[in-house]
């Protein structure tokens, strides 16, 4: 048995070597992209070898590129939803804030915290505090009930992506 000159997928067999594995011998194979390859004659004639490797990674990389398209998609078709960044929401880090906390403001005037929460694009008063803990508990709160369904839709849609991914 002799594959020379045979083609498998992307791969045209050059030449049988004298290197083998049990009964099997390896063949000196060419694959489309140009990249040079000893492949066992079983992987070839099974089927179960069509490139240099390439192919897989072409269709990952397919693969790659339609998850983050749909994934940005749907997180785009989420945030038009809801009118808002879900992504700055789940990225809770506070900036340039003076009270180190999100939605959390110090009212010099009236010498009380403020609390707020950005939703469908507007700012919702939470109320104004003595204490700064009862404004982050009143933030906390209202992200509880806003911010929750938003998040888990937009987990949804990665945990979706992800299995698409690996199935
Ligand atoms: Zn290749």
């Amino acid at each position: 048995m002799d594959l020379t000159g045979k083609t498998f997928g992307k791969l045209k067999v050059l030449e049988k070597t004298t290197k083998r594995y049990q009964y099997n011998y390896f063949y000196l194979c060419q694959c489309e992209c140009g990249k040079k390859i000893l492949i066992l004659d079983k992987s070839l004639t099974s089927g179960n070898t069509k490139s240099c490797g390439c192919l897989q990674k072409e269709k990952a990389s397919e693969i790659g590129t339609k998850n983050i398209e749909s994934n940005s998609n749907g997180i785009l078709t989420l945030n038009k939803k809801y009118n808002t960044n879900i992504s700055s929401i789940i990225n809770k880090k506070p900036k340039n804030n003076a009270t180190g906390t999100k939605g959390i403001y110090f009212n010099k005037a009236r010498s009380k915290y403020e609390a707020y929460i950005q939703i469908h694009n507007k700012r919702l008063f939470l109320g104004r505090f003595e204490n700064k803990k009862d404004a982050i508990f009143a933030r906390k709160e209202a992200e509880e009930k806003y911010f929750q369904p938003m998040i888990e839709s937009y987990n949804s849609i990665k945990t979706t992506i992800k299995k698409e991914y690996y199935e």
